[in-house]
């Protein structure tokens, strides 16, 4: 399977050399920094046709991250659900245990082609920061993360892991001291030093270029799939399921699959406590077109524009905005957003850890939980290809402490798939 990865990076002819999507995307940024942001194009436009810049990247694809990520049929899922095939392509997998790595690598490789000597960004449950304080370790640069207060003391493991890999942990005492504020404080800090640094952006979000590069540096994703998929059933998958937080996992996989319009797309966002309560991030179901950190796109915000709190049981999918591809696929009708709840998510975690042995995350339950209903509505010899963005290890403890299993004894495991749900209390 090695040849899976191209030495090219799946580069599409959107967004135009404005970075706009249709209405979408584009450039929101004080003057100086829409300096930087046209130096990073750029840069981006010259190594992605730079055969020691792609050779690197696709020899760390495959002796670091570990690519290409299988393609799994899970059979005893399937069989339970009944309906259609469920596949799932293994990003949990990859080395951290998530698809980020793959853009992180890409950006900081990039930040060093440029002469860059450190990376900066921000986070909020710790999950990108830890896999940019990654890449940063592997490649030699100073990494200086911004995460604010609450979340720092909520995300302990993640903060450790970020300082032993090398590290700055830069504590946000600002605002709601969560991840909005370390966005703009990270904003901040790029705007006083965009010569040594660079921001590498968490997910297919912010200015130009970034929606597009992130993309592009995902995109290994579905070009992998495709061919696994093809060689494995002969054929394209009939849907392709996976969840929206800024969108980066989903486009990484719809990327290569945007052109097969017989292939439906379904993207995934958190429906939260409901779709009718204030606790959700369900940005393209819920939300209305304005602009946040620099770029067009659906969001969820009040009258003033102010973008609303937001909340997610995963915390990696509670952002009020959405890449402005996403938006445009949205508005085109190519991409059907659909919307899973706390309680799906959690089933789907439960579910796909006891019929197949693998725990998924809370962000890519979502996703398996979407295709379990998605998949009761078509045949049998219909086939979902769901992205497992990442591994579930990160939340074994909140999920036992919140959604204990009671009164569930091991001898039940031939049991069927509902009964065994029916154990599953909410706190
Ligand atoms: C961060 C994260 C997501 C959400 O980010 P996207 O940019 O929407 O992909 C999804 N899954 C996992 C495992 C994550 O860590």
């Amino acid at each position: 399977m090695q040849n899976a990865i191209t030495k090219e990076i799946n580069t599409t002819n959107l967004p135009d050399k404005d970075g706009n999507f249709g209405e979408f995307g584009g450039s929101f940024i004080p003057p100086q920094l829409q300096k930087v942001m046209d130096d990073v194009t750029k840069a981006y436009e010259e190594i992605v046709t730079d055969p020691a810049f792609l050779e690197e990247l696709s020899y760390l694809q495959i002796h670091y991250i570990g690519r290409p990520s299988p393609v799994y049929f899970a059979k005893r899922l399937t069989e339970s659900v009944g309906g259609a095939q469920i596949y799932l392509k293994r990003e949990d997998l990859n080395h951290t245990g998530a698809h980020k790595i793959n853009h992180c690598i890409g950006e900081v490789l990039l930040a060093k082609k440029m002469g860059k000597k450190k990376v900066i960004a921000e986070t909020g449950a710790g999950q990108h920061g830890v896999a940019l304080a990654t890449a940063a370790a592997l490649l030699g640069l100073e990494c200086d993360i911004y995460m604010g207060a609450v979340d720092i003391k909520k995300e302990a493991p993640n903060v450790s892991r970020m300082k032993v890999l090398g590290a700055r942990v830069v504590e946000v005492t600002r605002g709601t001291q969560t991840l909005k504020d370390a966005v703009d404080a990270a904003f901040e800090a790029y705007l006083e030093d965009p010569i040594d640094q660079i921001y590498c952006i968490g997910s297919v979000v912010g200015p130009h270029p970034f929606p597009m590069m992130v993309r592009d540096f995902q995109s290994i994703v579905g070009v992998e799939a495709k061919k696994q998929f093809k060689e494995m059933t002969g054929t394209l998958p009939d849907a392709i399921v996976a969840c929206v937080g800024g969108g980066s996992n989903a486009m990484g996989i719809f990327s290569a699959f945007l052109d097969d319009k017989q292939v439906k797309l379904y993207g995934v966002e958190p429906a939260g406590k409901g779709l009718d309560t204030p606790f959700h991030a369900a940005t393209l179901t819920k939300g209305s077109v304005g602009i946040l950190h620099g770029f067009k796109s659906y969001l969820l915000q009040d009258e003033k524009g102010e973008a609303l709190p937001v909340y997610s049981i995963a915390s990696g999918l509670d952002y009020p905005g959405v890449g402005p591809q996403h938006s445009f696929l949205k508005t085109i009708g190519r991409v059907d957003y659909q919307s899973a709840t706390d309680r799906e998510a959690v089933e789907a975690f439960y579910g796909l850890s006891r019929m197949e042995g693998i725990i998924p995350a809370l962000e890519s339950s979502h996703a398996v939980a979407y295709a379990i209903k998605l998949a009761q509505t078509m045949p049998k010899e219909s086939k979902i290809l769901v992205n497992l963005s990442g591994r579930g290890d990160k939340d074994i403890d909140f999920v036992m402490e919140n959604y204990p299993l009671v009164d569930y004894e091991p001898e039940e495991q031939a049991t069927g798939f509902d009964e065994f749900l029916s154990h599953i209390k909410s706190k």
